[in-house]
């Protein structure tokens, strides 16, 4: 479970991102529904400790995120909207890498990790291909791998299905809901389907308010 309570962030050139936003966040998928410009990477930048609010607190399963920022990290997985991507290595390779710098050390634990995150995506049989030959939907379900190496307990997505077709929308969205079952999963997204489709709780987000949030039809129509 992850609570915030009265959180504000406002920027340098004035704007309030993050505006007494309070939230309660339970295991499962959550999805967090608001336009372009509503505040949802400020949050999640925030949750994840990579910028500090002005005020507010954010209590992860009992832990205060706020002073313990180096144990929250530990706990968390973040995809970026933008995350980069190292064209010419091969997503195996990467991953292996990244694994290292997770504190992955010993060999045989990293193979079966990174082997089993790569099932788990449907990577395997493109394990060897340089990421610069993926897909847009190849490259997403490769970020989630790279955020679900050393098995975080928060994992925080934003836009990750702006610019997917289709299929590769509901099989990204599949996999969340099935990382969901045991964690916590933050979904940041501009697409009303993304949440009503398969997150059993949502909160919609505008100027940086939390206008509603509950299970996604009862939160819509409350509107
Ligand atoms: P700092 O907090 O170090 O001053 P900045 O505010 O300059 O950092 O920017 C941090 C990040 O936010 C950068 O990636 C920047 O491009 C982005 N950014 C800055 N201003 C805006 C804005 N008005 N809207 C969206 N993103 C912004
Ligand atoms: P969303 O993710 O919902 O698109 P953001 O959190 O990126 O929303 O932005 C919320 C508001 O804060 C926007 O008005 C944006 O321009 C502004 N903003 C975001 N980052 C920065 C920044 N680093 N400096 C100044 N303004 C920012």
């Amino acid at each position: 479970m992850l609570s915030i309570k009265n959180l504000n962030k406002t920027y340098a050139n004035g704007v309030h991102a993050t505006n007494n936003v309070n939230l309660e966040i339970p295991n499962g998928l959550f999805g967090l529904l608001g336009p372009n410009g509503a505040g949802k990477s400020s949050l999640m930048r925030t949750i994840a400790t990579l910028q500090e609010p002005d005020s507010g607190t954010i209590h992860f399963n009992g832990l205060d995120v706020l002073q313990n920022k180096e144990e929250l990290r530990r706990q968390l997985g973040y995809l970026p909207q933008d995350f980069g991507v190292y064209p010419k290595v091969s997503a195996e390779d990467l991953l292996n890498h990244f694994a290292v710098l997770k504190g992955i050390t010993n060999k045989a634990d990293r193979k079966q990790s990174v082997e089993g995150l790569l099932r788990q995506t449907n990577l395997w049989e493109a394990r060897k291909r340089a990421l610069g030959t993926y897909s847009g939907g190849m490259r997403q379900r490769f970020g989630i791998a790279q955020a679900l190496l050393g098995s975080p307990k928060l994992v925080i997505v934003d836009e990750p299905t702006a610019g997917l077709d289709p299929d590769e929308r509901n099989r990204f969205l599949n996999l969340l809901a099935e990382i969901g079952e045991q964690v916590v999963v933050i979904l940041s997204t501009h697409i009303v389907e993304d949440v009503t489709d398969l997150c059993p709780r949502m909160a919609m987000i505008a100027k940086g308010q939390v206008l509603v949030q509950g299970e996604p039809q009862a939160a819509i129509d409350m509107l």
